[in-house]
């Protein structure tokens, strides 16, 4: 078997670059879709839910299958720099990719609204990072504006390479899976990633490599709901940064996906998002950020209204995307929880303080 060498050379059929593309890889994507045996066993016997660990990409967020492709395309094109506006993960995986290309990399962030370890990388990746006086949309519309002003080639995800890219995850949980999921669980910022799996799966579909397609199952923050409440939200706030945008980029994407593939849209609070983010590390031991734990949030949610009740089946399957890894954001992580106890450097005294 050849090695596993990133999501461009795995899936080139699928995606728009030539022989001329200039490959620019951090040997992104590949990442595991896990079993969890205590999220089926919540929502039910009848139930096995999987989940993919974005966070194990390069950057540690799904952003790098998107990027892998846009900055080898604006390689290609001889772009002169790359500008985006970030909650976070854009701006450490276009800065990281940015890096290998040699290409200069400009970042619009939100001021004091992005996790710890996301502006430690754009940072230390060497990216011209500017932190603006507003929110991610403020950001976003600026970055646009730049881009159409000045030589530098935007690598939001309103920029189609990032979406091509992105799409490869679906069809890396069919590869595995045999079959594609009767469900696909995600959370919702800009609606990129939605958009990206949906055209995923479509495709797959197309080229009957599978034989169905998922219902997907898309969830905001309540208080980042715009998608939800049907129209843009002004002051977005949620814990989850990630997904804190109130007039997503892709919208119409979202809408299109609920709709083609008979799934749904909702929000989910911050308190069900945390007991997620809480029930992933403490019981599967795997550790993601808070907006990542939306999709899992979500379908716990939506299993106690009764929504699987109706649909009928005695194997279901569901694939929940786990976008971004918890390191990104330990300041969450301990907020909450009491720091360990400091004893003398004394055996029994540690073995005491264990409780053993
Ligand atoms: C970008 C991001 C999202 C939201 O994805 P969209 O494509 O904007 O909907 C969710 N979680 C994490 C960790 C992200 O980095």
């Amino acid at each position: 078997m050849k090695p596993y060498t990133g999501v461009i050379p795995r899936y080139r059929e699928f995606l728009p670059v030539t022989k001329k593309t200039p490959v620019i890889s951090l040997q992104e994507g590949n990442t595991p879709l896990i079993f969890s045996s205590r999220i089926s066993a919540l929502l039910g016997t009848r139930f096995r839910v999987y989940l993919k660990y974005e966070g194990l990409n390069p950057t540690g967020s799904f952003k790098d299958r998107g990027m892998t492709v846009a900055i080898s395309k604006a390689k290609e094109q001889g772009a002169k720099a790359v500008i985006c506006a970030s909650t976070g993960n854009t701006s450490a995986s276009a800065a990281a990719y940015g890096a290998r290309a040699g290409i200069p990399c400009i970042v619009v962030i939100p001021e004091g609204a992005i996790a710890m370890g996301k502006l430690a990388q754009a940072l230390i990746y060497r990216a011209k990072v500017i932190a603006v006086k507003g929110n991610f949309d403020d950001a976003l519309r600026i970055v646009r504006e730049i881009s159409s002003q000045y030589p530098a080639v935007l690598v939001n995800s309103i920029n189609p390479f990032r979406i091509e890219g992105q799409k490869t995850a679906s069809f890396e949980i069919c590869d595995f899976l045999g079959t594609a999921p009767h469900f696909h669980s995600l959370p919702v910022g800009n609606a990129g990633n939605i958009t990206a799996y949906w055209k995923g799966y479509k495709e797959y579909y197309s080229q009957r490599k599978i034989s169905h397609l998922p219902r997907m199952l898309g969830f905001q923050a309540h208080g980042a709901s715009p998608i939800v409440r049907g129209a843009p939200v002004k002051k977005p706030e949620t814990v989850a940064t990630a997904i804190r945008i109130g007039n997503p980029a892709s919208w119409q994407g979202a809408l299109d996906a609920r709709e083609e593939s008979q799934g749904l849209i909702q929000s989910v609070t911050d308190q069900e998002i945390l007991a997620a983010y809480e029930i992933l590390a403490h019981q599967e031991g795997v550790f993601v950020e808070p907006a990542s734990a939306a999709s899992v949030a979500g379908l716990l949610k939506i299993s106690k209204q009764g929504y699987f009740e109706q649909i009928a089946g005695k194997e279901i399957t569901v694939s929940c995307t786990l976008t971004g890894h918890g390191l990104k954001d330990p300041q969450i992580a301990i907020k909450n929880i009491q720091p360990p106890p400091v004893v003398a450097a004394e055996t029994e005294r540690v073995a005491a303080a264990a409780g053993i």
